[in-house]
């Protein structure tokens, strides 16, 4: 066999120095797949072509350079500089440091999840959290299940199983890819009563479509959009009011917002407040904690959906608790002074994003601090921008210089108008200051 054809020994090639590295980050077997599959391309290229030869080097480049695209696919660290505060591509809310850390060794220990020490006998799964959540939200009780896609299912599915839940037509939303409040009625098996218009729904709507077959009435938040101009829809109090006692009135509140002086709907304090009998919304969102779905509420519904046989299915795990538990503790404590990742960024005067800017850009020529609104994102609060300032400028080859911010280390994700790249610097953490800076003067030189 001609001796060109002996490239090298895949082992070889994953012992190399420059390659090493990655059996972390893609375990080595996947390694060894990449430089096999990439040592069999270039057999077949040498075979179709006489006159072709690799070094040795050249082989470990083409490898290295598999594995390294290979490697941005494992979850890695990213900085966010979109200027939307709680991006779902990319993580959502932080999760607070303090609390990760504080919540380290029950997950990696023991831990009584399910146990109650003071009675020597099983526990029930996340009671002391349900508690924190109630004191918290001023409800009778809570409960947390995986997310609050899968929060808004089990409700249907305890309440409206083969029965009627009215919904608004303005609130017939799709949330992300994938939650559609209609798909998730049919998949629940209950069935939707719509009533209103796109716009308009008022009182009367709800009184004449309750009948006897009514088994909930649900409302919902329109996370992700806003209709403006003649727009009209009840409160949760007049509703309340109107609805018979016996019908659980539900409200999809998705964000999990406690300040209520962020936007003028109602959200989770006051939709409680106003007579909703049950209010979900998302760990992740402006609540700034877990990935969970958190329900809180009137202890009798709370107690039927605990109950239902699929909550083993949606039951959280000790990671999820625990550290949500902290998050609670931590609000409670600082009475309202602990705000989330969002409602704290957002507290920030834009005067200091602005000097943290400049900091960034601080004798680099080329780029300039432009005044630049942000928003919240991940279903948030839809159509609201907060003034703000960035980073801008204007490169001769806007794709490379986007590659490149994407090729790093640590990633830099900007956000691209017309023929600029924009930094927004709410939320770069002021650790990460310097490594953004050299790598904007190193932009300056591509
Ligand atoms: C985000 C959102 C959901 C889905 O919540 P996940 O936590 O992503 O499952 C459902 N309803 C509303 C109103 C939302 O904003």
């Amino acid at each position: 066999m001609n001796n060109k054809f002996n490239l090298i020994q895949t082992n070889a090639v994953l012992e190399y120095e420059s390659i090493k590295p990655y059996h972390k980050i893609i375990s080595r077997p996947i390694a060894a797949d990449i430089v096999r599959e990439t040592l069999n391309k270039l057999r077949e290229e040498l075979k179709n072509n006489d006159n072709l030869h690799y070094s040795k080097e050249d082989i470990i480049k083409l490898c290295e350079k598999k594995i390294k695209e290979k490697a941005n696919l494992p979850i890695k660290r990213v900085i966010n500089a979109t200027g939307t505060i709680m991006h779902t591509n990319l993580g959502r809310s932080p999760i607070d440091a303090e609390i990760w850390d504080s919540a380290k060794e029950l997950n990696t220990k023991s831990n009584n999840i399910e146990y109650n020490i003071n009675k020597q006998t099983r526990g029930k799964r996340g009671e002391f959290l349900h508690t924190l959540l109630s004191k918290l939200t001023g409800a009778e009780d809570a409960l947390v299940v995986n997310n609050n896609a899968a929060a808004v299912f089990l409700i249907l599915k305890t309440f409206a199983n083969n029965k009627e839940v009215i919904v608004s037509r303005g609130e017939q939303v799709q949330i992300g890819g994938g939650f559609r409040i209609p798909d998730i009625l049919r998949e629940a098996n209950a069935k939707l009563v719509e009533i209103g218009t796109t716009n308009i729904v008022d009182i009367k709507d709800y009184t004449d479509a309750i009948t006897e077959n009514t088994a909930m009435v649900l409302k919902v938040h329109t996370s992700n959009f806003k209709i403006r101009g003649f727009v009209k829809s009840p409160s949760l109090k007049k509703l309340r009011e109107i609805i018979p006692n016996n019908i659980p009135l539900v409200y999809d509140e998705g964000a999990g917002i406690f300040d209520e002086n962020i936007s003028e709907e109602e959200h989770i304090k006051s939709a409680l407040k106003g007579g909703a009998d049950l209010v979900c919304f998302s760990g992740d969102k402006i609540f700034s904690s877990v990935q969970a779905g958190i329900i809180v509420g009137k202890k009798e519904y709370i107690s039927n959906i605990y109950k239902h046989p699929l909550m083993r299915a949606f039951r959280c795990g000790k990671t999820v608790l625990s550290i949500l538990e902290k998050n609670v503790i931590k609000r409670l404590n600082t009475e309202g002074k602990f705000k989330g990742y969002s409602e704290t960024l957002l507290r920030i005067k834009p005067e200091i994003i602005k000097q943290k800017a400049l900091k960034i850009i601080e004798g680099i020529e080329g780029f300039e601090v432009i005044e630049e609104s942000i928003e919240t994102g991940g279903g948030a609060m839809p159509d609201t921008f907060y003034p703000s300032y960035a980073i801008s400028f204007k490169p001769k080859n806007i794709k490379s210089i986007i590659n490149y911010m994407h090729s790093i280390d640590i990633p830099i994700i900007p956000k691209v108008k017309k023929d600029s790249v924009i930094i927004y610097p709410i939320t770069i953490n002021d650790e990460d200051i310097d490594y953004v800076r050299n790598i904007l003067i190193k932009i300056k030189n591509i």
